[in-house]
Order: C-alpha cells, then structure tokens, then sequence
C-alpha cells in the first residue's frame, strides 16, 4: 500500500526566532495530519527535548536538527544538521558559546543604532528572544515596537539589514565547522534553503566538503527551483529534503502546512544516518 504519511522537517519555535512554543508547533502539526517535524531552530536544540515529550503524547515522531548559521565568503549560509545527538554536553556548551557571542552582537548593533539617534533596549530585546537565540529579527521587532519602522521587513532594509551601517556579523563558523561539528555528533548536514545563496556558486564547493543532502523543497522555491536542486541531488547522489521553514508569522509567508514532504524523504535520512554511524 502507498505510504500517505507525509513530515516537515525545518520548523523554528522561541527557541530562535519563531513565534510558537515547541508545544504549539507539535500540537498545529498533529491538526495538520502530520506524521514527523523537524524542530531546527538556528544554533539551538534547547526546544527539542519540550517537542519530543507532547510528541510521545500525541503520537507525532519529532526529528532533532539544528539549523547551523554559517558565513562562506561573506555570505550566511545556514547547514542543517538532522538527527544530532541532541543531549550532547560538548554540543551545548558549544551553541552556549554562540548564544553568549549573539548576545554581544545585538549590543553591539544597539549601539550602532543609537550612534544614529535610534533608542532601543537589549532588555527589551533579550525579552523579546524570551531565552532563545538572539537575531536581528528579535531587533527588528523592538525596533517595531519602538514605532520607528512600520513592520519587519522595513527594519531590515533601513537598519539591520546586510548593507546598513548598524550591521554587525555574528561569530563566524565556517561551512567546513559546521559540517565537521555535524559529523561529530553523528547528524546528517543538509544545506537549507539554497534559493537564498549564489546557489550556482556555493553548492559545488560544499558538495566537495561533504554535504550530504539539499532541501529542495521550502516555501520560497519555485517550480524552477525544485527541478534544478533534484537534478542536483540525483546527480551527486544527495539526500532530499523539505520544510516550511516556519517562524510562526514572524517571517514572511513561512508557515506549518505549506510543505508536506513524502515520509520516504525521512527514511531515506534515517537510512543514511545507519549507514554512517551504525547506531540507530
Ligand atoms: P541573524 O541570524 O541574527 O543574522 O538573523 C538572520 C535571520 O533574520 C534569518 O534567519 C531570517 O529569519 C531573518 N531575516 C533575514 N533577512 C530578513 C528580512 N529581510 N526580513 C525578515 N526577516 C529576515
Ligand atoms: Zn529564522
Ligand atoms: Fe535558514
Ligand atoms: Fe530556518
């Protein structure tokens, strides 16, 4: 009989910068018919272990991830890391080094934007981040808040965004860190949403250091772009992918519902992870 189970394998909760608590996300889920998430909040699995337990209560299989932010030329690049060994120790004393550098930065873009008479509190914006990882869209909601721009997006293209002279880049992992870090705490690296890089550009280079899978499937992908990263999988041999990519309103259009991936897709990621680290 056909498999009609279907997951979502990238979803944000407070633990970053999504809007939905990992009970809220598990139980929407549940609404939606969904057999499996991904919890993949960014630099953060503070979320999973809250997931996990409502998940065993209303049978929906929650999938650990990470969503690594990572910078290549300049470039963010993030790498998701699927089925890392969550509890470990050394992997969250690492994403509490990367939190507390996070926590610095939007001190750091605070007093870029007070240099140019713009007054926000890191108080306010730490509240904001409740105690998930510290982002500029934690700032750009303050910012909104302060009634200094009208929504999110305008916060980025006037303050915080790349090119604004409040910007200031987070600790800087490398893609080969990630994948390195990923490897050792047996996860499976896949690169997130490629539409939002030079993907002609970097996908080659990551191919060569080791990346095992692409999400092909997200949101902000077009029929275009589906075609183009399964031509790539099929070729180099890469696991697919796909999630909504959801931030619960704070982000665009990203919301649990608009992507149901075949539940073939996370076997075949299970499968891998088996296959290299022989303890599943
Ligand atoms: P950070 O990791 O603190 O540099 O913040 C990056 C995050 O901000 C991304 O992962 C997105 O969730 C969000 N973001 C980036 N650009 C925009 C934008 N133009 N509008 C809304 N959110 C954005
Ligand atoms: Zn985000
Ligand atoms: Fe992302
Ligand atoms: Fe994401």
């Amino acid at each position: 009989m056909e498999d009609s189970r279907y997951c979502d394998l990238h979803i944000h909760t407070i633990f970053s910068d999504g809007l939905y608590s990992p009970e809220e996300v598990v139980r929407k889920a549940k609404e939606l018919g969904f057999s499996a998430i991904g919890i993949a909040d960014h630099d953060a699995v503070a979320g999973i272990e809250e997931a996990m337990k409502i998940g065993e209560k209303l049978g929906i299989e929650i999938i650990p991830a990470c969503e690594f932010s990572c910078v290549m030329e300049d470039k963010d690049i993030h790498i998701l890391g699927y089925l890392l060994d969550y509890k470990n120790s050394t992997l969250k004393s690492f994403l509490k080094k990367v939190q507390d550098k996070r926590i610095e930065r939007a001190e750091k873009i605070i007093g870029n934007l007070s240099k140019q008479g713009i007054k926000i509190e890191l108080k306010r914006v730490l509240e904001i981040a409740k105690n998930g990882t510290v982002g500029r869209p934690h700032i750009a909601q303050a910012l909104l808040e302060e009634g200094y721009v009208s929504n999110i997006e305008e916060a980025f293209m006037k303050f915080i965004g790349y090119h604004c002279p409040a910007y200031v880049p987070k600790m800087e992992i490398s893609p080969n860190e990630a994948l390195q870090l990923i490897k050792d705490f047996k996860g499976i690296p896949v690169l997130a949403h490629p539409i939002s890089y030079d993907f002609e550009k970097i996908i080659f280079p990551l191919i060569k250091m080791g990346i095992l899978g692409i999400e092909v499937y997200h949101p902000e992908h077009t029929e275009y772009h589906i075609h183009y990263f399964l031509e790539i999988a099929k070729k180099y041999n890469l696991l697919i992918t796909g999630g909504s990519d959801c931030h619960g309103g704070r982000k665009g259009k990203l919301f649990l519902g608009e992507i149901k991936l075949p539940y073939s897709y996370l076997e075949d990621l299970k499968e891998k992870r088996r296959q290299l680290f022989l303890d599943i």
